[in-house]
């Protein structure tokens, strides 16, 4: 079958990855879309591939992984986070296992729209989520 083309950047690991050169059969799911998908769309895409995501932290990375297993949270270092509200809603969320927008808000004394736009932010970044257990607010990463 003929190869796609590349339409981003490659993966750093995908010189020694089994999953990139086929040796990891990933689902029915062809090579071409998970090359696509995660390897060849730059940071983005690789982020978005479990292996990548261990292969970064240095850990050993399963045998058997794909870009969809294990499920490994991201690790974010709170220290690092620059925005200081941002930072603050994440501890928070943090030390009360999940919270309501209403309590994000009253807490930190921001304005509905602020504190709305702040989460939302989150959100995108995928630091939080609103679906495990809605309409209450988790984290989505491991705080370090
Ligand atoms: S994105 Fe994931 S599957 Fe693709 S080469 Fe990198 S580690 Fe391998």
């Amino acid at each position: 079958m003929r190869e796609l083309p590349n339409i981003g950047r490659l993966c750093p690991f995908a010189k020694d990855c089994p999953v990139y050169h086929g040796r990891i059969q990933v689902e029915d799911i062809s090579l071409h879309l998970i090359k696509n998908v995660f390897c060849n769309r730059g940071e983005k895409g690789w982020m978005n591939c479990n292996r990548y995501r261990i292969a970064i932290t240095g850990d050993e990375i399963p045998a058997a992984a794909t870009p969809y297993h294990p499920k490994v949270k991201q690790k974010i270092n709170i220290d690092k986070v620059d925005n200081e509200t941002e930072r603050e809603i994440l501890k928070l969320i943090k030390q009360h296992g999940k919270c309501l927008m209403g309590d994000v808000i009253m807490k930190l004394k921001l304005g509905n729209q602020s504190g709305y736009n702040y989460l939302n932010h989150l959100l995108q970044k995928k630091w939080i989520t609103n679906t495990a257990n809605p309409p209450y607010y988790s984290l989505n990463v491991e705080l370090s």
